[in-house]
């Protein structure tokens, strides 16, 4: 399985589930099986007793998980059905631990949130990815992994920590980091600066990114000069530096990511066509 992480920074709510929704579905649209799983680093074991003012509509899955909002986009999107473990929350995790601490499955040790917590994270994201999604019934190539909230955050760092070791887990070839970004458009004048703080931050915790998915909240697209500063300033290639601004449908998304060669980008960094040659031999 190849592993796409979808991360945020600056603020929250900036489209990543959009971001991380689109990418899926360019991904499926080149003969890929792909799946998805939402981390949402609450204490709340799912979203059902969460107030839908504060926290958006709850999502109801087939087996009646009522989970966030995102996994609604990545069936509609990805066209799959998925079950309540594709969410994974603080809750969720801390109960299993802590039900295995009582069991006695860790006799004898001090039970951490480094490696324990960490490892059930890594654990639980193995073991979901390869659930299959349709009626195939054939496991997925790629697994989109979107982390809510916002990287530096407290809630999220045990989240951080595991993914960081996960790459080391599946290999450099399986595992690519989209980091979505904000960059605030003053007067006509798009600033770089929040998302040169945020790939600091981010390259600080362990984790490089692969794409550096800027979001302009005006729908006017980024300028090539802020393109060409962003790569300057953040390390990575200009090709790497992915603009997405406001669009009348969300729905344009992918036809918006998929111009700037995200789909090429994707398939030589983690080697997708290897999958798709593979399955052409059989
Ligand atoms: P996050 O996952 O970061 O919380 P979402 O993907 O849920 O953010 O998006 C937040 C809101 O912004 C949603 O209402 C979504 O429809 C809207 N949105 C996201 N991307 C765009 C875009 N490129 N153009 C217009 N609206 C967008």
């Amino acid at each position: 399985t190849k592993y796409i992480l979808v991360s945020g920074g600056v603020v929250s709510g900036i489209g990543k589930g959009v971001i991380a929704s689109s990418t899926g579905l360019l991904l499926k649209m080149t003969g890929l099986k792909v799946t998805a799983i939402k981390i949402d680093p609450y204490m709340n074991i799912d979203a059902g007793t969460m107030r839908p003012q504060e926290h958006g509509e709850v999502y109801v899955l087939n087996d009646g998980g009522e989970v966030d909002l995102d996994l609604g986009n990545y069936e509609r999107y990805l066209n799959v059905t998925l079950s309540r473990d594709n969410n994974i929350t603080t809750g969720k995790i801390y109960r299993e631990v802590i039900e295995k601490e009582r069991r006695g499955d860790y006799l004898g040790k001090t039970v951490q949130i480094v490696p324990h917590v960490t490892n059930a994270i890594q654990d639980w994201i193995e073991r979901v990815s390869k659930i299959p999604v349709d009626d195939t019934g054939e496991e997925p190539d790629v697994c989109i992994v979107e982390l809510g909230g916002t990287v530096g955050d407290i809630e999220s760092a045990p989240f951080i920590e595991a993914l960081r070791q996960f790459q080391f887990r599946v290999g450099y070839e399986n595992f690519a980091l989209i980091h979505v970004s904000l960059v605030p458009d003053m007067h006509g004048e798009q600033k770089t600066k929040p998302t040169q703080t945020t790939i600091h931050a981010l390259r600080g915790l362990g984790l490089l990114p692969d794409l550096i998915a800027c979001r302009l909240i005006v729908q006017k697209p980024l300028e090539p000069a802020t393109k060409a500063k962003i790569s300057m300033f953040c390390h990575v290639a200009s090709e790497q530096v992915i603009g997405v601004h406001d669009v009348n449908s969300v729905y344009h998304v992918p036809l918006l990511l998929q111009s700037q060669g995200i789909v090429e980008f994707l398939h030589k960094r983690l080697n997708l066509s290897s999958i798709n040659l593979t399955k052409e031999m059989k």
